[in-house]
């Protein structure tokens, strides 16, 4: 069997992340299924190769291959400067309604933390991608677009608003919530996690925060009636695999710390997602290791969650472990559960062995710096 991966290379380190990265997913599956499956993988241009080649650091036929893509993997683009794109990054989201990105986040055993059990942390990030208040609806402050609104605001609706406010708008909709939420516990049925939680401020912001809670537990009630039941039916002693849980998000944070083994999908809006994607992150020891995909209905679209390092491009010195990480998801989504289990206790082994990434090597006491192509060589060596 095989699978069509469009990959684009990305700026700064993908070069180097590609180099020594690719070759450990091709082993893991080759270890995995002995010559029986097979990625394919297939090069998309976008980002400064894509410049230099084409003219363009988006290319239409770029665009047009994703458009029909299934599977894609892209490594960290660079914002470029002056050009016709406010961000690549934002554009592909936008124009193919990846509305979902999801974040796994879990420890790897001897990186150092700031916490005493970082190991209880085993969470799974669906954060909503193109709504809330990066919907970009934002006016500065005394701008004609600001005032005109403010105008509004204060003669048609009878807000107190301060004339001198700038102004932003936050929409949040019942599909596009109902999309993640339903998206999210689609995958706790499918992955057999027990719980799905609503992170929201909805005590605050009733209409749009409060709105995601109610249409993520309508979706639980009308789509999933028979694997979910709210935190006070399983109280009452209800017998479904999932529950349904909710929290206001400064809760969260806190009980993320306090109890993270109670919390294993979490489903959240826009903004909320981006601060608590973070915050785990640094819970298990920092982004470095930190895989994700953005998704829309059809095509998955995985990438390291770093940027392009420019100071380390082209020096061997980047760890590739986020984009292998982020291939092992991909390999989790296309059901070759195999070879996701290789790669992960693969990362495991070699991060005990102390032989790291200068990055992870500053984490963790007694470790010896290697180069990026030797790590991937030795996490390829103890598949
Ligand atoms: P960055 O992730 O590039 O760097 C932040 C810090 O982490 C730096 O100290 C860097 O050296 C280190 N780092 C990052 N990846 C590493 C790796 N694999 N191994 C070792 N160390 C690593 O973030 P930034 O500095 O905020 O952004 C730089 C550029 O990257 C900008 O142009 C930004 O637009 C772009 N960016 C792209 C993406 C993406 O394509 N998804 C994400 C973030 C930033």
């Amino acid at each position: 069997m095989e699978k069509t991966v469009y990959w684009i290379e990305g700026d700064g380190i993908g070069p180097d992340v590609w180099k020594a990265g690719r070759p450990v997913l091709d082993a893991a599956v080759e270890k995995a299924y002995g010559g029986g499956r097979k990625l394919v993988w297939k090069e998309l241009l976008a980002g400064g190769k894509a410049f230099k080649e084409t003219g363009d650091y988006l290319p239409q036929a770029t665009l047009d291959a994703l458009a029909g893509a299934e599977l894609a993997f892209k490594g960290p683009l660079a914002t470029p400067v002056g050009g016709g794109f406010r961000s690549l990054n934002v554009t592909l989201r936008q124009v193919l309604d990846l509305y979902a990105c999801i974040r796994p986040i879990r420890y790897f055993k001897g990186i150092e933390s700031p916490v005493k059990r970082p190991d209880l942390v085993d969470m799974v990030i669906y954060r909503e991608n193109t709504e809330d208040v990066y919907a970009g609806i934002e006016y500065a402050t005394g701008t004609p677009e600001a005032k005109k609104l403010i105008a509004f605001l204060r003669d048609e609706l009878g807000a107190n608003v301060d004339e001198t406010a700038g102004i932003g708008i936050k929409p949040i909709t019942p599909a596009g919530s109902k999309r993640l939420v339903r998206k999210a516990i689609r995958f706790a049925v499918d992955s057999g996690r027990s719980s799905v939680t609503l992170v929201h401020k909805g005590n605050i912001m009733k209409y749009t925060e409060g709105a995601f809670r109610a249409f993520g537990y309508e979706v639980a009630a009308t789509e999933f009636a028979d694997q979910t039941m709210t935190e006070e039916e399983a109280a009452a002693g209800g017998k479904k695999p999932i529950v349904i849980k909710d929290r206001i998000a400064d809760n969260m944070f806190q009980v993320a710390l306090m109890r993270p083994q109670d919390y294993s999908v979490i489903a959240t809006t826009n903004l909320n997602g981006d601060y608590i994607s973070d915050a785990l992150a640094a819970q298990v020891g920092g982004l470095g290791l930190a895989p994700g995909v953005n998704m829309s209905e059809k095509l998955a679209f995985f990438e390291p969650t770093h940027g392009i390092a420019p100071a380390l491009a082209g020096k061997d010195k980047a760890n590739p472990g986020s984009l292998i990480l982020s291939g092992a998801m991909l390999l989790a989504h296309i059901g070759w559960n195999e070879a996701a289990s290789l790669i992960h206790d693969a990362m495991d082994k070699t991060i005990s062995g102390k032989k790291v990434t200068v990055d992870l090597a500053d984490q963790i006491p007694g470790a010896t710096t290697i180069g990026c192509a030797a790590f991937g060589e030795l996490l390829a060596a103890n598949l």
